[in-house]
């Protein structure tokens, strides 16, 4: 067997722990007598995982009493369209910041079910910036403000909360959340796919201020309405059990690490060493802003695009996987999760300079 170290954007790199220990309780959790996938959501086994589940997100994000963790399906992409439908609240109004493809997608779906107020965007700097808030336009008869922190795509990221100028603040945090630390307490509604930066794809968690919910009109399907799904416990459906129980194993990973405070202070010197091997180097280059760079998903290009099929495979032939950028930006992408060890940097910057060196 020889595991690679994997750069992919989504589904990511996992903790080799995590896989070590899910294999080992692949047959018979505990003493259960079975195994996770094979258990009743209902039953008290699998009751124990949910509970050790939410209890380790909300210690980890320090989530306070007064917001519901929801544990959805439909990805981050359905929330684009559960979002507005369950928080509106009465208003016909909801404020974006445009900063890459993830919101774009946001708002495309949400202009469904309300008017979206635009009130930044960086398009005009083909999404490599972040637009200063002061030129942000905030409509205060808007629901919300929604925002992504993290641009898996262009490798832009918020390195502070923006201000919502007293509207609820939404945030998508799919591909950072857990990477850094944050104020639970300034948010509306967090919400994120698992597949990024906590384990396997199934999973869509949905941390919500609960004043927020409860008025949803009576066209949202049950499934799909937080108000009913936080009085079930996210058991109106049978959630996906096996994925509950992977993100469980992630987050206990993560507390054995030192929980946010240590990750963000690896993420921030693996990022810090790729930037420098980018900066440094002459044949590569990345686009964005340096104080918007993403710590979790940095694109690059070669000076050369006709080197890129030869810098793939090579990487590849050096154990380096899944480095190919977006087809809508191009060039490379190395993701640099929570699960991608400090080693697997160091063996990409590497390669890049040897590369460098032989073309
Ligand atoms: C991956 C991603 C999504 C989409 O997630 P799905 O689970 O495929 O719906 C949305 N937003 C961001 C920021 C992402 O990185």
């Amino acid at each position: 067997m020889s595991r690679v170290y994997n750069f992919s954007a989504g589904p990511s790199a996992a903790p080799e722990a995590v896989l070590l220990q899910a294999q080992q309780e692949l047959l018979e959790w505990r003493d259960s007598g079975m195994s996770v996938m094979e258990m009743s959501h209902r039953g008290k086994h699998f009751s124990i995982i949910a509970e050790e589940l939410e209890a380790d997100l909300r210690s980890l994000l320090v989530i306070p009493e007064n917001y519901k963790v929801l544990f959805l399906q439909g990805g981050a992409s359905a929330q684009f369209s559960l979002i507005p439908q369950n928080i509106l609240n009465g208003k016909t109004k909801a404020c974006y910041l445009n900063t890459g493809a993830w919101s774009d997608k946001a708002i495309k779906d949400a202009q469904t079910y309300c008017d979206v107020v635009v009130s930044a965007s960086s398009e005009a700097t083909k999404f490599t910036t972040i637009p200063e808030a002061s030129s942000w336009t905030i409509d205060h008869q808007a629901a919300y403000l929604h925002y992504t922190s993290n641009e898996t795509i262009h490798g832009v990221e918020f390195q502070s909360c923006p201000d919502s100028q007293g509207l609820p603040l939404v945030s998508d945090m799919s591909s950072n959340i857990l990477s850094r630390s944050f104020d639970v307490n300034q948010f509306g509604l967090i919400y994120a796919g698992t597949q990024k930066n906590m384990g396997p794809a199934g999973v869509t968690v949905v941390i919500v201020r609960d004043d927020l919910i409860g008025h949803a009109p009576k066209t949202v399907p049950p499934v799909f309405n937080y108000a009913e799904q936080a009085n079930n416990q996210s058991m109106l459906n049978t959630p996906a059990t096996y994925s509950w129980y992977l993100v469980g194993l992630v987050l206990k990973w993560l507390k054995g690490q030192g929980g946010i405070a240590a990750i963000e202070q690896a993420n921030i010197s693996k990022a810090a060493l790729l930037y420098q091997a980018i900066d440094q180097s002459s044949l590569y280059s990345n686009p964005v802003e340096i104080v918007s760079r993403s710590r979790m998903n940095v694109p690059f290009i070669l000076a050369d695009e006709s080197l890129d099929k030869q810098f793939i495979a090579a990487a590849e032939a050096n154990g380096l996987f899944e480095l190919k950028g977006h087809r809508s930006v191009g060039g490379m992408r190395a993701s640099i999760y929570n699960a991608m060890p400090e080693a697997g940097v160091l063996a990409l910057v590497e390669f890049m300079a040897e590369f460098e060196r032989t073309h």
